[in-house]
Order: C-alpha cells, then sequence, then structure tokens
C-alpha cells in the first residue's frame, strides 16, 4: 500500500511509444495519437502528400512516467511522419493518352482544360487529367504555359464532324480514368456526420500496396444509402469483399457499386429512382468498420467519385 501511494505521487500511468524498437516518446492519449497517425498515412496531409508508406507502425506500452516529465504528442507524430515515404500527388495533362505537363493541384488542371476547350482548341475532346504520385515533389509547369503547350489551331473546315462525335474526355492510366462528362449528375449517396477514410488510388493496407478503387465514407452503421444516380439495378447481394453489394447501372458506360452494406433494400432488375432508399450502411466482407464503399465504373474502369461529387472533401 505504502509503495504504490509513493509510486502514485511521484508517477503517473502512460504509454511509452517504440519506432523500430526505440522508445521515441510518451503519449497520455493513445486512440488521439494513432487516430491522427492512421489518418496521415492513408490521407496524407490533405494537400500534396497523399499518402505515407511507413515501413513500421509505433507500438504502445503502458509505462509509468515521472510526473514531471512531459507527454510529447506533436514530436512522437513529427518522428513517425519523419520515418516513412511521402508520396506526393499531383497531375498530368493528357493529350490522347500522352502525358503533356504536370500541375499541382486537380482545380488547376481541370482550368487548364476548361481554358482549352474556349478556345476550341483541336484536341479538346482527347484531353485528360491523370492523377498521379512520387515520392518526391515535381516540377509544374504554369498553367498559361500548358495551355499554350497543349493548344491546337483547329482547321477551318475538314475536322467539323469528327469534333461533333465525341463529347467526353477519357484519358487512360493504370485503372483509372478521368470522365470530364460522366452523363449523368450525381447526389451523395451518405449524408450527415461522415469521414471520408479513403480515397481512389495506392494506398498501403495491411503491409500491401493496392490501388483502392473507390471512395470509402465512415458513417454510422444503418444510416440509409440513397442512389447517388437512378438506374436497373444489376447486382443486389453478396460480392467477394464488398460484402452485401449493390451495382447499379445508371448508362450503358456508367456503373455504380455500393459496398459492405448491412442491408440491401433493392433487388436485381429493377428500376431505381436518384435518391432513392437501397440499402444500410454496414462493414460486411472485407472492412475494418461501418462504411460505404462508393465506387463508380465507366466502361469499366475507375473514376474518382471526387470529381463529381464530395467534391473537395
Ligand atoms: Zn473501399
Amino acid at each position: 500500500m505504502l509503495i504504490l501511494g509513493v509510486l502514485q505521487i511521484s508517477y503517473r500511468q502512460t504509454y511509452s511509444v517504440i519506432l523500430n524498437g526505440e522508445v521515441i516518446g510518451y503519449t497520455n492519449d493513445k486512440v488521439t495519437l494513432q487516430k491522427r497517425i492512421n489518418d496521415y498515412i492513408k490521407s496524407g496531409d490533405g494537400e500534396s502528400v497523399a499518402f505515407v508508406d511507413l515501413k513500421e507502425l509505433p507500438t504502445y506500452e503502458t509505462c509509468l512516467l515521472k510526473k514531471n516529465l512531459d507527454t510529447n504528442d506533436d514530436e512522437i507524430f513529427a518522428k513517425v511522419a519523419a520515418s516513412g515515404i511521402k508520396y506526393y500527388k499531383y497531375y498530368a495533362i493528357t493529350d490522347e493518352n500522352v502525358e503533356k505537363a504536370y500541375v499541382k493541384t486537380f482545380d488547376e488542371a481541370e482550368q487548364i482544360i476548361q481554358n482549352l476547350k474556349d478556345k476550341n482548341s483541336k484536341n479538346k475532346d482527347t484531353l485528360g487529367i491523370v492523377e498521379k504520385f512520387n515520392t518526391e515533389e515535381g516540377s509544374y509547369t504554369e498553367s498559361a504555359k500548358v495551355v499554350e503547350m497543349c493548344y491546337q489551331e483547329r482547321p477551318q473546315v475538314t475536322q467539323a464532324k469528327k469534333a461533333a462525335s465525341s463529347s467526353s474526355a477519357i484519358a487512360k492510366s493504370k485503372g483509372t480514368v478521368y470522365v470530364t462528362d460522366l452523363g449523368v449528375t450525381l447526389i451523395k449517396p451518405v449524408v450527415g456526420s461522415y469521414t471520408i477514410t479513403s480515397r481512389v488510388g495506392g494506398r498501403r493496407l495491411n503491409g500491401s500496396y493496392e490501388n483502392h478503387p473507390g471512395l470509402d465514407i465512415a458513417i454510422a452503421s444503418g444510416t440509409a444509402i440513397k442512389a447517388a444516380a437512378g438506374g436497373i439495378v444489376t447486382r443486389a447481394g453478396w460480392y467477394a469483399g464488398y460484402g452485401k453489394c449493390i451495382i447499379i447501372q445508371s448508362t450503358s458506360n456508367v456503373n455504380i457499386i455500393y459496398g459492405h452494406c448491412s442491408a440491401i433494400n433493392v433487388s436485381a432488375g429493377q428500376r431505381v429512382a436518384q435518391g432513392q432508399l437501397i440499402g444500410k450502411v454496414g462493414s460486411t466482407g472485407y472492412s475494418t468498420g461501418p462504411h460505404l464503399h462508393f465506387e463508380i465504373r465507366y466502361d469499366g474502369k475507375v473514376v474518382n467519385p471526387q470529381n463529381y461529387v464530395y467534391k473537395g472533401e
């Protein structure tokens, strides 16, 4: 009793944080620190860092810390962040799938494409944007310069027919495409108190690298999932890692996938309207917590939902 009492006066219980076999600091709030680190690994810094590849995650051990010693969550976070390989995101402007120039933000890339359309550049229908990742921050070309580089004067007579034939610019990259106009307008399939926990693109999961084809929106289990666009239900049932899954074909090009549901309120072959309740959020299939996996395919290829809905979130 006496010894315990003395310990409590001069020590308090806390966590030591260990990275690569070395104690790098102490925290009182393991949960908050872990979440901060996990968010950073998965989603980067919200600006140029897209995600981080860590060789090893820190581990935590309970320990007694002298009351006069401070915890240092910020320092721990900085050390963990510095131990990983940062992947910076940037965007390539493409013409007929050939990368022409690189810019830092999606907005800038979109603005460049819009400028070229406004100028009625001959290649306006074959231009695209591809999201890229690199371990170094790239050198980017100034917007005005990119427009200048990509602009092609339209011959007066001959090309008129060709220009009318294609309405969407599609640029292919590793499995993902950018489509300027999906042909349908989307609404958010889940609303309320949600967190986007994973985006389209490369991510590290359980030690391996994968290209995540959808947007993960974490929200309470049981939340209503509404059809982002109307269409015909082509699948309503278990679908491998997607768990209980709904697929709705909105146009001949566009299929939208809703994964990890807890309940499905539609059946295959049924026509649904935009906004109609189709299921409930859950954590079925390959999932670690309640979330909606929201995936859009254009001609079978992954497009980034955030180009159309949950923009900039
Ligand atoms: Zn997912």
